[in-house]
């Protein structure tokens, strides 16, 4: 079990989370460090409430014309950008660090901790998608355990329970977003607000809209081939409306099994935190007979077009992953920034991909510039 934890992102979605599931143990965690963007209120409190002296702040020029550090205690050591988080992550005070940074810049630091040999709670997809193959066999090689908090993995990964080499398949499950009931024809008129509206997970912007696309669900199942070493083949994604089902494993003999919890993402983390034991959360039981019914259904590629690129991107055996990234990054922001319409994400992305020349970058620093390419090529075709 983890002790001391080193919280990255610790101002956004997961971190808040986080930090509640901690106050309800505070006897049990210790909050060594803290790294955050800009809400230096937000971050600023949360050092005074536990305690916590050491905190990266990637925002730097913010912090800098904001005088922030008057929000601080007396004595706080302040660390600033990639580099900042990555001696934040190898801090001798913490045993774990719990991964919440959106996007790609959580992968240095993530591979920091693990040279560091620390436990790792993963959150943010991204760290996998582009980076899987050296993230696991890094991790593999130093003997550190991942820990994954995305509500799918954490469920196939309490499925498992020690049958990995029993697997047939895995099924990650699929809330189908705020958009799973339009016609592909309605895609055109979506605006921003539509595609914003999630009717099961609160969430950040940009992975609200990567529901809608289902960009999410396919950067999740990349996310299961590295987590769990899996082939493509072993991987693939149902609509689940109801979001009871996290994600299911069948096993060679038969049998399919499921993880079920109310849709709040303190109960993976909490199980993260905990493992390998089991503790007592703030959430409540689930009504079976409340619930009524749950639904399962394949999911439509005409209204989901961009599941379908990015399976071809699990499939690649290369970078293609990355840029996909890349490109859905751009697209997203511009789209939320009402640049572009709902259906040019799509567009965006897909043209960005096929301007890939399948080469395969065998380094972390390789991956890292496909991603940058990638965002430069999608933002010509704004
Ligand atoms: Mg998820």
């Amino acid at each position: 079990m983890v002790h001391n934890v080193i919280i990255f992102g610790a101002t956004g979605s997961i971190g808040n989370s986080t930090i509640s599931v901690i106050r309800r143990n505070r006897d049990r965690f210790r909050i060594t460090g803290l790294s955050a963007h800009s809400n230096f209120t937000k971050l600023a409190h949360i050092a005074r409430e536990f305690g916590v002296k050491k905190i990266a702040i990637t925002d730097r020029q913010k912090f800098t014309s904001e005088r922030a550090e008057s929000l601080f205690p007396a004595g706080t050591v302040f660390l600033f950008g990639m580099e900042g988080n990555c001696e934040l992550a190898v801090d001798d005070d913490g045993d774990a660090i719990l991964m919440a940074i959106p996007g790609t810049d959580g992968i240095l630091p993530t591979m920091a901790a693990i040279g560091a040999r620390k436990t790792i709670m993963l959150a943010s997809k991204e760290v996998l998608v582009a980076a899987g193959k050296f993230i696991t066999a890094e991790a593999k090689r130093l003997g550190v355990q991942i820990l994954p908090i995305d509500s799918e993995h954490n469920a196939i990964f309490q499925c498992l329970a020690g049958g990995e080499k029993f697997v047939k398949r895995v099924i990650l499950t699929a809330s189908g977003g705020p958009l799973r009931n339009h016609t592909p024809n309605q895609l055109k008129s979506v605006a921003k607000g539509d595609a914003l509206r999630h009717p099961t997970w609160s969430m950040g912007a940009k992975i609200t809209i990567d529901s809608a696309t289902m960009v999410n669900k396919g950067l999740e199942m990349i996310e299961a081939k590295w987590l769990f070493d899996l082939i493509p083949e072993q991987i693939s994604t149902i609509v689940h409306p109801e979001s009871i089902v996290h994600s299911f494993v069948e096993f060679c003999d038969g049998s399919l099994l499921g993880q079920l919890a109310p849709h709040s993402m303190e109960s993976p983390i909490a199980h993260c935190l905990f493992y390998p034991f089991r503790e007592r959360t703030g959430s409540p039981s689930l009504s079976l007979s409340e619930i009524g019914r749950l639904t399962f259904m394949e999911p439509n590629y005409e209204l989901f077009p961009c599941l379908r690129l990015a399976k071809t991107c699990l499939n690649d055996g290369g970078n293609m992953a990355s840029v996909l990234l890349g490109a859905d990054e751009v697209a997203v922001e511009a789209f939320l920034a009402e640049k572009i319409t709902y259906l040019d994400i799509y567009r965006i992305i897909s043209e960005t991909l096929s301007s890939y020349t399948g080469e395969r970058e065998q380094t972390l620093d390789g991956a890292l510039k496909t991603i940058s390419r990638a965002r430069s090529v999608a933002q010509a075709l704004l």
